[in-house]
Parts: structure tokens; sequence; C-alpha cells
């Protein structure tokens, strides 16, 4: 072996070549905007903005393959190659145990096959079925896998459907549907279906902090609460539970990950009452990298290999394919060819033949939404990236770059002194528990995170997400899942277009904000505080903090 020349500081794995320059703004000039834009971060104009930290969704900087890729794009609407091209990426990653199994028939596409007769072989009539996105003819008699141009719309096709089978077996019945932890839009959905959101996971292991702020290996905080999961179960009886969510990572729950162990024990108590088990799976290549990095036995595996045995525990998925790396735009819904999800919201003929196959209605859904099974509300060039996409957060070292600067940007909180930040750092994301950062003084009906996020707009040009008390709608649940709620603000890492840099300055404002955290307004709602997902778009005004 050769000599190796160890460095304390990791190798870079990526660079930039292509910039965008933020312009000069004034403490006046976002006063001015927040003003007109009702304090509604929403609204707030991103062309003024120093930082974007609201979300990672979608946001993504793409990498040169991806750009390259859009010109492989087809636009035709029906059978465009990328339909085919994107269910066989699912295939390779979800399905086929590891990069060793790809077919990868991107690369025909990419290198310009013009054999036509493999072609038709190994892409336009593969016939698939028994997995999570049958293939040829099998997706036609059986459709099961619905490309939806993003997650919160696979979300409500697949609660929409569902809500209606449900109204017609059991009218005016109400459910209950728990999950580790729902997304906020996810929640909205069920709520509109008239179902009841639950949030089980264990939040006094959330709230821990490790002796000088650092973990040894991660604790999987996203996970499920197997014991409340049974107890909430046969509390309203399994009948009342018609779908358990399992959201990897756990994106509300502070980009918590979640055991392999875990999704094994919540598969095994879904399958043991009869539910099945969905998963909301934005951050699944991330989730994959956390266990291989800290659970037993997948050190020597791929994010691929894993990421197989991940899916082998759902019978269904709902994905936002715009986290991740993925792509600016994506989404998916799919659920396994004669699972349970297809067995339990299927009608059958007493002769055991399919009367109404549930497949075939999320698929009207789909068409009278989003177009034909082929694109899905997606363009052909977003498919070809997302296809690509897809493979690169496969790539250990770009997923080992990611988390990093989220630890980078959570212990530099921690070091700075500033309370409540949630450790160790989620997979895309830093939170901060607004309960403690404010000493536990502001009330829950301050949204005083609100007031934290706007004031990070207003003095520094940062602009974060409130995922707490205003915009899981503290106020309007019930005691037990006030319980569940985490009073959080998160600031969301997208991929590759951050640097150093950005976080040092998101650090020092956060730092100075907390030092005078005193002076930092609450909120109150003035209009629009019972809509549905109201921090999409109700209108806030600040008053002052006089505490009690
Ligand atoms: C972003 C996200 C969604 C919604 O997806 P969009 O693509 O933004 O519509 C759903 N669930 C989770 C966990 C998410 O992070």
């Amino acid at each position: 072996m050769s000599k190796q020349y160890p460095l304390n500081v990791p190798a870079p794995h990526h660079f930039t070549y292509a910039v965008r320059d933020l312009p000069e703004v004034t403490v006046e000039q976002r006063e001015r905007a927040l003003q007109a834009t009702h304090y509604n971060e929403f609204a707030f104009p991103s062309g003024m903005l120093t930082v974007d930290m609201l979300s990672d969704s979608g946001t993504t900087a793409m990498t040169n393959h991806q750009w390259a890729s859009l010109f492989l794009g087809d636009e035709a609407y029906g059978r465009n190659t990328g339909y085919y091209v994107l269910l066989d990426t699912f295939r390779d990653i979800f399905e086929r145990g590891g990069e060793k199994n790809w077919k990868k028939i991107i690369d025909l596409v990419r290198t310009d096959c013009r054999d036509v007769e493999k072609m038709m072989d190994e892409v336009y009539l593969c016939e698939y079925e028994g997995g999570l996105f049958n293939g040829g003819a099998a997706q036609m008699e059986r459709p099961n896998a619905f490309i939806i141009q993003q997650g919160r719309a696979a979300e409500s096709v697949l609660m929409e459907i569902v809500r209606n089978i449900l109204a017609k077996r059991h009218p005016g019945k109400k459910f209950t549907i728990p999950s580790n932890g729902h997304f906020d839009t996810t929640e909205g959905n069920i709520k509109q279906m008239g179902s009841i959101p639950r949030n089980l996971y264990n939040k006094t292991l959330l709230w821990e902090v490790p002796e000088g702020g650092r973990y040894e290996k991660n604790p999987f905080k996203g996970n499920m609460d197997i014991e409340k999961l049974e107890q909430l179960i046969t509390s309203v009886g399994p009948e009342n539970v018609p779908l358990i969510f399992t959201c990897i990572t756990n994106n509300p729950v502070c980009g918590q990950a979640v055991s392999m162990g875990n999704l094994k024990e919540i598969n095994r108590v879904a399958h043991k009452y009869n539910i099945p088990l969905v998963f909301d799976t934005a951050r699944w290549a991330e989730n994959a990298y956390f266990i291989k990095m800290n659970e037993e036995g997948y050190a020597d595996k791929s994010i691929a290999e894993i990421a197989t045995e991940m899916f082998s525990y759902c019978d269904a998925f709902t994905m936002s394919a715009k986290k991740d790396g993925h792509a600016n735009m994506g989404g998916m819904l799919a659920f396994r060819d004669k699972g349970l999800f297809w067995k339990n919201f299927s009608d059958f003929n007493e002769d055991g033949t399919v009367k109404t196959d549930v497949g075939v209605l999320l698929k009207v859904k789909q068409i009278s939404c989003y177009g034909n099974d082929s694109y899905g509300g997606m363009s052909g060039r977003d498919i070809m990236a997302l296809a690509v996409g897809l493979y690169e957060s496969c790539d250990f070292n770009y997923m080992n770059e990611r988390v990093a600067q989220c630890n980078y940007l959570a212990e530099g909180f921690y070091d700075a002194g500033v309370k409540g930040v949630v450790l160790p750092a989620g997979g895309h994301a830093v939170y901060i528990n607004m309960d403690e950062f404010f000493d536990g003084k502001r009330g829950h009906d301050t949204f005083a995170g609100e007031g934290f996020s706007l004031e990070l707009i207003r003095r520094y040009g940062i602009r974060v997400s409130e995922l707490g008390d205003y915009s899981m709608e503290y106020d309007l649940k019930t005691p037990e899942q006030q319980a569940e709620v985490c009073n959080v603000v998160r600031f969301a890492i997208d991929r590759s277009r951050l640097t150093k840099e950005h976080l040092d300055y998101v650090i020092a404002a956060v730092k100075a904000l907390y030092e005078d955290r005193e002076n930092i307004p609450n909120m109150r709602i003035v209009w629009g505080h019972n809509l549905p997902m109201r921090h999409f778009h109700a209108f806030l005004e600040p008053y002052p903090n006089e505490e009690k």
C-alpha cells in the first residue's frame, strides 16, 4: 500500500461554476416589504433576501449532468422516453438491492441507442409486476405507480380516493391516521378528508442535548414510538385506523432519522392489525445515509442497498422528489402490486375477482388533475433531470457533505450559546426549539417563533420557516394533539447551494438575535386564522413582547 497523507479536514467533492449575485438590501427596504406583504414569510420577495432557508423543496442546485439531461427530455404526450427511464430508476434504487443490479436504462438514452430491438426489450416493452412499479401491460391492467409533480399533490390524490372509499363504506365515520410526524401538507390533507392526524414520537428524547452538544452515534430521534402506536390502535380500534404514515426522514420532528429497526417494527405492528403502511419519503436517501453511518450491520452497505430494504417495509409511498437534491420538480405515488393497500382499498366480487381496483381510481384522479400517467404534471425534461438526481442521491460523498453542512450549522449555533438547538442536526435542516430559545417565557398564543422568523428577515435578510405553534395550528388542536407539536423553526439547507460563508453569516445573525431575544416581537393573526394550512396565506401583525 502506498503512503497516505491524512489531513484533519475533508477533501471537497464538488465545485460551483454558475453564480448568482445578490443585491444589497437595507433594513428599511425589508421593513417596507414586510408591511406590504402582511408579514407573511411566503410572500416576501426572494430577490430581496441574503440567505433563503425557507425550504429545500425544489430549491436545489442541479449538477452539470442534470442540466445536460434536460436536452434528453422528450416532451411527447404519450409514453415519453423519460417515463420508462424514471420508473426504472425507481426500480433500480428501491427494488434491485444495490448498484450491482442496476439496469440504468438511462445510459441507453444518454448514448443515443439506435438498436430498436434492444430498446424494445430493455426499455419500451419490459413487463414488471409484484413490486411498487408495474411495467408494460401490467401497469395498464393494475396501475400502481403515478408520476405526480410534487409531494403534496401525490398526498392529495391518495387522500381524496381513500376518503371517497371510506365514506362510501362507512358514511359519517371519523378516522385516525397516525405517523411518526405528519408534514404540514400531509396534516392538511388528512384534515381536509375529515380524519384526525396524530404524531407519535418521543418528545423527551428529541429535546435531549448530550454533553458538549455532540452525539457519537445518531440516536434516531425520528423513530415512531411503537408503544404509543399500539396503544392508539387498540384504543380507537384498528378498524378506525385506515392507514399508518411514516415520514422518512422525519421532517416535522426536526428532520431526524428513522432507524431500519423502527421501520421493521412499524411494519410489524401495522400488519398485525391489517393496516397498510405508507411512507412519506421526501428524504429517503439521507435516511439511508444515517442508517449506514449509525445502525449496526449497515456500515458496508450502499445507500441504494439500504433504500431497497427500507422500501421493502412499505405498502405504499408518497414522495416529494424536490428534496434530497433530486430535482427542482417531481413527485411520486406508488403502492405494492396486490399488497395490503391494494387489498384494503379495492372492491372484490364474491368469486375474488376485482370489482374496482383502487389503482384505477387513483389513475382517474391523476389524469383529471395532472395529465396522463406518462408525465403526471411534469415536463419531459424535468423527468430526465429527476432520474439523474435520484441516482446522484445514492452517492455517498454527496450525502456526506450535505449532512456535514447541517452539522456545521447546528454545532455553530450550539457553540455560539444559542439555546434550543435540536441535536444532532437533521439531514436537510437545523431546528431550534422556540420554547427553549425564549426561556419558556412566551405562551403558545404569542407565535413568538414566527416573530423570530420575521425579525430574522427584517434585521438580516435571512428567511427560515416556522414549523411550530403557528404553522402546526397549536390553538386549533385537541390537548393530546397539542402535546405532539414541536414548537420549532427550521433552517433548511438545500443541495450544494449554500457555502460556509452563508452558514457563518446565519450563525452570527442568530447569535445576535438570541442575545436580544427580549426585543423580538410576538405576532398575531389578523386574517386567515382558521384557513387550512394557514401559514401559506394568513396575514400577521407584530405586537411588542411585554413579559408578564
Ligand atoms: C416537502 C414535503 C412534502 C410536500 O412535498 P412538495 O413536493 O413540497 O409538495 C411532503 N412530505 C414531506 C416530508 C416533505 O418534506
